[in-house]
């Protein structure tokens, strides 16, 4: 009897070992596949590298986090916290399991002046240099999280209705979102006030985002290699002097253009059927 009751617990143990190490690989696995299908559009705390060093530099000890749901301007009436803009990537979120990112639309990122998320970061991977003005001092205005893009189709200002829902809630108001006059040629009579994102000032703060009155916001922030383009350092803006300098100070050879037909020589390329 004492030896059937032993092979039971045995049993009962090893059944037990094989279900929880079959849950810790699942885990695992949902973990390797969030991560393998982490997006790129993902938006990084103030000060932030470019991705691919903020990734190796972050060591994932969330005190940015913890810095932004703690500072001072974050509490409810009643002296709670409110929940803070920088979230930790946990499996399911798509984006690297541990590293800091926000979304506008649940909480934007506020531009504290004393910026907390910044210091407390002791790897390096929020670089506060970045975010120093011409005084040494800090400054959240410097800040290139990401940057807004308006949608035009969707953005109800370019149909002639009124909204500048994202001009004012922008903390740059008349720097980084400006309103263009338009005249509206279908009623003759009324005027078009266009947004217009200037991205040398944008710190893709994501407030314009949360502001928008849309279904689905039409302004929105990605990351600025997302959302910029680059004309290439062969193109000279013969109206900048700087620029001309710039290019004139360079030998013919040293400009490189690198896209898919620049290795080729031009007759075989023109000549080619072009594939699409
Ligand atoms: S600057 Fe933005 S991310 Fe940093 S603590 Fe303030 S609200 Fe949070
Ligand atoms: S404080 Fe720095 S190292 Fe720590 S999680 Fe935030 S960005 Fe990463
Ligand atoms: S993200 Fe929007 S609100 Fe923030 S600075 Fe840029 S335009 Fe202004």
């Amino acid at each position: 009897m004492a030896n059937s009751d032993n092979n039971r617990r045995k049993f009962m143990a090893t059944t037990l070992q094989s279900v929880g190490l079959t849950a810790l690989g699942g885990l695992l696995w949902s973990g390797y596949c969030d991560e393998a299908k982490a997006s790129p559009l993902v938006l990084r705390p103030p000060g932030a590298l470019q991705e691919d060093d903020f990734l190796k530099a972050c060591i994932k000890c969330g005190l940015c986090a913890e810095a932004c749901v703690n500072r001072e301007s974050n509490k409810n009436r009643d002296g709670t916290q409110r929940d803070g803009t920088l979230k930790m990537a946990k499996g399911g979120d798509h984006k690297l399991i541990g590293t800091p990112y926000f979304i506008p639309t649940d909480v934007p990122c506020y531009m504290c002046d004393d910026i907390p998320c910044v210091p407390v970061c002791p790897s390096g991977a929020l670089d506060m240099k970045s975010l120093l003005n011409e005084k040494e001092e800090l400054d959240i205005n410097r800040a290139k999280m990401g940057l807004a893009v308006v949608h035009k189709e969707s953005c109800v200002a370019f149909w002639g209705l009124q909204c500048d829902a994202c001009y004012r809630a922008c903390p740059l108001l008349d720097e980084a979102i400006t309103l263009e006059y338009q005249k509206n040629e279908r009623t003759g009579k009324h005027a078009f006030l266009l947004p217009v994102v200037h991205s040398n000032v944008c710190t893709g703060c994501g407030l314009c985002e949360k502001a928008c009155i849309t279904e689905k916001p039409a302004i929105f922030v990605l990351p600025r290699e997302h959302s910029m383009g680059k004309a290439g350092d062969h193109y000279v803006k013969g109206w900048d002097k700087k620029d001309q300098q710039r290019v004139g100070d360079r030998k013919a050879d040293e400009i490189e253009t690198h896209n898919e037909r620049s290795d080729q020589a031009p007759s075989d390329y023109l000549n080619r059927e072009i594939e699409y």
